[in-house]
């Protein structure tokens, strides 16, 4: 309680109270008067300009009386915001998806040159989410995937409905995605090496990680532990799925515990997070492989920032939850351009297989030989 005398609460809002009386009883002031002097003539030179400019039949209308300030405004705010609808109007009317905004800095791009560079902006370089089909056609060699665990379906065990049952949205995801879960799964080779790759879809269901989502995991790592395969991650991810309460939080231990068995049975793991990656799957399994990496840009966190900054009631510092300022915390070991994925993977998985690898293509080649 600031104010606990109650005296003074009474005062203090009496005062409040008299306050706009004054201009009611009194005759208008010095200072009002030339403030409203100021006022007319700004909106006499907009109406000149607004005449100079559009010449139409309204242009030369008679000034309004002096005293009547509202239906003087009006009519100019009604011609501005109508050309801004216009101009909006004019936006929705251009051919659907043949253009669009780069999220990050406003520049228009056509569809088709973001397609050909890998849907990375011309302009800034940003690296724009991809579906998950084109990912791994553009990670692995050509032809070498080789789909598992597609068979892995949801089932709704809480019965949860929102506005639509949780089933029926998972149904529509399908058939707009061409694929039974946010998460594929499967085996392929990136530049000659052979991998266990697993890749997160953001177009379903916002990437979210629910029972599913989790088994796969589990079941791609206990795959590279089998095969004595590499495991490649990518995530794009708005976190745990809301619809599978607390089974799709089991999920985080579950997944971090698969992966810590491939670790102890010798296997090698490599996530890459892309943008977005937030929520339990960057607070799971995208943070606990044997190298984390990050494309240029991506937005990797736990809540989001705007959810940090009125927790905090503070300002967040700039780039806050950017791959760059995670590198330079060291959440990251590096941040990798899309262009050249796939050589520093490559280069990376020879790497982590150490002499191993180095031995076992040359045995592959010989026993082809
Ligand atoms: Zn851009």
């Amino acid at each position: 309680m600031r104010n606990p005398d109650p005296a003074k609460t009474e005062r203090a809002e009496s005062a409040r109270e008299a306050k706009p009386a004054e201009p009611q009883g009194a005759p208008p002031q010095v200072s009002a008067r030339s403030a409203a002097e100021a006022r007319e003539a700004l909106r006499a030179a907009a109406r000149a300009e607004h005449a100079a400019q559009h010449q139409g039949p309204n242009a030369g209308a008679a000034p309004e009386p002096a005293g009547g300030e509202a239906p003087e405004v009006r009519p100019q705010e009604t011609t501005l915001s109508e050309t801004r609808f216009a101009r909006l109007r004019k936006k929705k009317d251009m051919p659907e998806g043949l253009w669009l905004k780069c999220e990050s800095c406003g520049q228009m791009i056509y569809r088709k040159e973001l397609e050909e560079k890998g849907r990375v902006c011309p302009a800034c370089e940003f690296h724009f989410t991809l579906p998950g089909r084109e990912r791994i056609a553009m990670v692995l060699d050509p032809d070498s995937w080789q789909e598992r665990f597609a068979d892995v379906r949801t089932v709704d065990r809480l019965k949860f409905h929102d506005q639509v049952p949780y089933l029926d949205k998972v149904r529509k995801a399908e058939l707009r995605t061409g694929q039974s879960e946010a998460l594929l799964c499967g085996t392929g080779a990136i530049e000659g090496r052979p991998v266990v790759l697993a890749v997160l879809d953001f177009s379903f269901l916002g990437g979210s990680m629910g029972e599913v989502v989790g088994e796969k995991i589990a079941l791609a790592a206990e795959l590279a532990a089998a095969r004595k395969l590499p495991l490649v991650i990518f995530t794009s991810s708005g976190g745990a799925r809301m619809h599978e309460g607390v089974l799709s939080l089991m999920q985080m231990a579950k997944t971090c515990s698969a992966l810590a068995e491939l670790a102890d049975k010798g296997g090698y793991s490599i996530c890459v997070m892309c943008h977005p990656t937030t929520g339990g799957v960057t607070a799971s399994f995208a943070s606990v492989c044997d190298l984390t990496l990050a494309e240029p840009g991506a937005l990797i966190g736990f809540a989001g920032p705007r959810v940090i900054a009125t927790t905090l009631k503070q300002e967040l510092p700039a780039g806050f939850q950017r791959a760059e300022f995670l590198l330079a915390k060291g959440q990251i070991d590096v941040i990798v351009r899309r262009a050249d994925m796939r050589g520093t993977l490559a280069r990376l998985l020879d790497y982590g297989r150490g002499p191993r690898v180095k031995h076992d293509v040359r045995r592959g080649r010989a026993a082809k030989e």
